[in-house]
């Protein structure tokens, strides 16, 4: 058995749909399961739906609901020939958007949205795309049931991001999965949903499509998992950046955290370690062009590999920077300052911290503007708004210090407004002004990967 998984971007539209379903068809005698995640940007506007219930908006509501139906009806009605099964699957999709609005009907009543609404909403997504391609599927002539994730993703009852039971998906994936599959059946999925012990639907974080397939497939003892995306697999950089960036054949577990820490959303290895451990080899592939050899994720560095891996970048991101006060002792200062952290709830991307003075990076600029006001009480203040950051990536960093001063020189000769080493060693990283962000990745970019005479 292998596990095949689509992100959002395989199945943005009918015209990635029916290349999913030949994707599946064509290694059917490798005994598929099949993972999908909801069509491409559909978890964002039921997003906006809830919030909106939530504060009470019923047009802001309505339109986002409008936009996810229209983009599921276009869908069907070109992923589906047979005019009989497009009319049952349409009636599947009534039914199901008749349910969400009863339940935004509740929230916009209530005029409170609970973790555990939030997720029952969020749900949608993989249960109408996972619906949709089971049925484009047997369209195309392949025996594809749908299957009912909360059925076989056990979890935690931590709403918003749970974690899935590796121990208990042992006999849910025998009895739910396993057992179509030996019948001769594709069973079709719906990632990112899960149901809690108490059989209350949960999700497991943004990107847990990702998740849903590794546990799984190792839960299912598969002999290989497949996470299919829009591009040729972990590239030297983000391909919508860099133009000239390249596929990589092979990245090692801890080069792929590293550039997810900084940016790289193609693949978070957190969510495939339950694979990763089971020791079943992760691909990453193109459902856009199949035939090419994707990226193999590694327990191991490439050992023929000199040189830097990616160049990850991440925009969007707020800074504070605190100069301590002189009359605050720097143990007091730290342990302030980490307290404060702490309790703030919401963690940074990154935190330097010394003895006089500290820097902390954050994605919500709601969260740094709270934390700003907490760090005043110890000493200088400043917030750069709009701030992005590069990372080198590379396990070679960790014992070539000439390319690691390399890499540094190159980093500051782009003047950042931070600059430092990854706590793991493997990566060399910069702030800059977001302005800055998109020309700096290039020319680094170009530097160590486009001018490979002088690396
Ligand atoms: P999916 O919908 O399949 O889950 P995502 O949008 O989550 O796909 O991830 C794929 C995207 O990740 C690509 O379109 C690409 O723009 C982005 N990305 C960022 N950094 C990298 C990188 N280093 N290598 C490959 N893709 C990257
Ligand atoms: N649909 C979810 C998201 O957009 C999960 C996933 O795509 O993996 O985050
Ligand atoms: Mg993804």
């Amino acid at each position: 058995m292998i596990v095949l998984k689509f992100g959002g971007s395989s199945v943005a539209d009918a015209e990635g749909i029916r290349r999913v379903c030949a994707i599946v068809a064509s290694r059917r005698d490798r005994s598929p399961v099949v993972v999908v995640s909801a069509l491409g940007g559909v978890t964002d506007l039921l997003l906006e739906a809830t919030a909106a219930a939530g504060r009470g908006d019923l047009a802001g509501q309505e339109a986002a609901i409008a936009g996810i139906e229209r983009r599921h009806r276009w869908a069907l009605s070109g992923c589906l020939d047979d005019a009989g099964s497009r009319q049952d699957a349409e009636m599947v999709l009534a039914d199901t958007f008749d349910e969400i609005k009863l339940l935004l009907r509740s929230v916009r009543t209530l005029g409170e949205l609970s973790p555990r609404a939030r997720d029952a909403l969020l749900a949608f997504g993989e249960l109408l795309s996972s619906r949709l391609l089971a049925a484009a599927l047997a369209g195309t002539g392949v025996a594809a049931s749908w299957v009912d994730s909360r059925k076989v993703v056990a979890t935690d009852g931590n709403h918003g991001s749970a974690t899935p039971d590796l121990a208990l998906m042992a006999d849910t994936v025998k009895a739910n999965v396993l057992a179509l599959v030996e019948s001769g059946q594709v069973p079709v999925i719906g990632g990112f949903v899960g149901s809690s012990p108490d059989g209350i639907t949960t999700t497991l974080g943004r990107g847990g499509g990702d998740t849903t397939a590794a546990v799984v497939a190792a839960a299912g003892g598969a002999e290989e998992l497949q996470i299919w995306t829009d591009v040729d697999g972990l590239m030297t950089a983000d391909p919508r950046l860099v133009v000239e960036a390249s596929c990589l054949a092979r990245v090692s577990f801890a080069e792929a955290s590293e550039m997810a820490s900084f940016g790289a959303r193609v693949l978070h290895p957190a969510s495939v370690s339950p694979a990763v451990s089971a020791s079943i080899p992760v691909r990453v592939l193109n459902s856009g062009r199949p035939e090419q050899a994707g990226t193999v994720l590694l327990e191991r560095s490439d050992p023929s590999r000199r040189g830097i891996v990616s160049l990850t970048s991440r925009a969007g991101l707020t800074a504070v920077f605190l100069e301590a006060d002189r009359a605050i002792g720097g143990t007091t200062f730290r342990r302030q300052l980490l307290d404060g952290l702490g309790r703030s709830g919401v963690l940074p991307e990154l935190v330097q911290l010394s003895a006089v003075g500290g820097l902390a990076v954050f994605r919500d600029a709601r969260a740094c503007t709270v934390q700003a006001r907490r760090w005043a009480e110890l000493g200088q203040v400043g917030i750069v708004e709009d701030a992005g950051l590069v990372a080198a990536v590379g396990e070679c960093l960790r014992e070539d210090h000439a390319l690691r001063g390399e890499v540094c020189r190159e980093v500051a000769a782009l003047q950042p407004l931070a600059l430092g080493a990854g706590g793991t060693a493997l990566s060399v990283y910069a702030m800059y002004p977001q302005a800055k962000l998109e020309t700096a990745v290039k020319q680094l970019h170009r530097r160590f990967f486009q001018e490979v005479s002088r690396t």
